[in-house]
């Protein structure tokens, strides 16, 4: 890792040129239908200057600061899985030929992609779904060149809890970093790719006063944070605790609308179907998102295995905080609280999870 540079604001569409000059197509943060999502960025003035968030259980507002800064929020609305798994999408295509049938694949039109502002969680969220969709070609086509810049977390708000879930405030992995300060990012590239970047901008050092600045903003982020998970083999102890009262209780307030799988950046679920033309010449096959919470993912074999909503709120959050582990040695769960925020019957996964495994996990 270099030592920080400087970027002063006015730079910073240097920076989005010089991706775009690469090539890139470059997303980032943006205010959009009352809430900060991703989305594409023409300049810096897309950013969503002087605009703070609230989040909480089954809230979410938007708010206009005093301090006009760009990253003085937490987690964008939705996370950057549909920028490389996609919501929908045409996995094959067939049409009946003289012989037969032939088959087409239909993967997506490959322009790397260059994520700017990316979350700590939200970079942690695409490792886990790197591991689980590393031989999705449809996956791949988006997310092989993709280039991270990420901004370090400096505005947890109340349900974000990265810093228990060790995926942050401050992102592992990316290729430049920033930290907002009060004027202007201090910035250190974390690859080659960054490298490159930040030489073609021939930045100044940062100063100590500025560095000391940046860690302490991190720093203090990760302190007011103040949900946590619980610890130890969360695996054996959500399977033993099976039938535990809390997941009645929880499935009375739950409604398995399927809000939090769909926000939450790391649930990888999925359903294929095909669909014929009505001359029988012609017929495709769509992928698309589906969630433990859904009627058909229980579906199996001729028969509904979780017909209750206690059933399937038990299944996502023992795979979500437990199983995930024996699948993948790490937890399902990076902390960004969008289940929380959400979920429109305000039910908190921290909550839920400290009912049910106490403090004997
Ligand atoms: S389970 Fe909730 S807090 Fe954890 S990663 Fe998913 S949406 Fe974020
Ligand atoms: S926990 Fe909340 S968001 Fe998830 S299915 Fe139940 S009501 Fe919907």
């Amino acid at each position: 890792m270099s030592s920080p540079l400087y970027l002063p604001p006015d730079r910073l569409d240097d920076l989005i040129r010089q991706l775009q000059e690469r090539g890139y197509r470059v997303i980032g943060p943006r205010v959009r239908d009352a809430v900060i999502d991703y989305g594409e960025l023409e300049r810096a003035a897309d950013l969503p200057w002087g605009w703070q968030d609230q989040q909480r259980p089954g809230r979410y507002r938007l708010q206009s600061a005093e301090a006009k800064r760009a990253f003085a929020w937490a987690a964008p609305a939705q996370g950057l899985k549909p920028w490389f798994f996609a919501a929908s999408e045409p996995l094959w295509r067939t049409q009946r030929t003289a012989g037969g049938f032939q088959v087409e694949p239909c993967l997506p039109e490959a322009k790397p992609l260059a994520i700017f502002g990316a979350r700590a969680c939200d970079l942690a969220a695409v490792a886990r779904q790197d591991r689980i969709l590393e031989h999705d070609p449809h996956y791949q086509a988006r997310r092989q060149d993709a280039l991270f810049i990420a901004v370090h977390c400096t505005h947890p708000a109340e349900s974000c809890f990265c810093a228990a879930t060790d995926t942050g405030p401050r992102a592992r992995r990316f290729d430049l970093g920033l930290t907002e300060l009060a004027a202007g990012f201090a910035v250190e590239a974390g690859s080659s790719r960054g490298r490159q970047l930040l030489d073609a901008l021939d930045l100044g050092v940062a100063s100590a006063e500025q560095i000391e600045a940046a860690q302490n903003a991190v720093a203090d982020a990760a302190r007011q944070q103040t949900r946590s998970l619980p610890t130890g083999d969360l695996a054996a102890t959500l399977l033993a605790r099976f039938e535990h009262p809390r997941w009645d209780q929880v499935a009375q307030r739950c409604l398995s609308c399927g809000n939090c799988t769909q926000a939450c950046p790391t649930c990888f679920c999925h359903a294929r179907e095909e669909t014929g033309s009505i001359d029988a010449q012609s017929a495709m096959q769509v992928r698309h998102w589906d969630s433990c919470f859904g009627e058909m993912h229980g579906h199996l074999a001729g028969f509904q295995v979780r017909p209750e909503t206690k059933q399937r709120y038990r299944q996502w959050l023992t795979h979500k905080l437990g199983t995930w582990w024996t699948q993948f040695g790490e937890s399902g769960c990076v902390g960004c609280g969008r289940c929380l925020t959400w979920c429109p019957a305000g039910i908190d996964l921290t909550i839920e999870a400290a009912a049910i495994l106490g403090d004997t996990a």
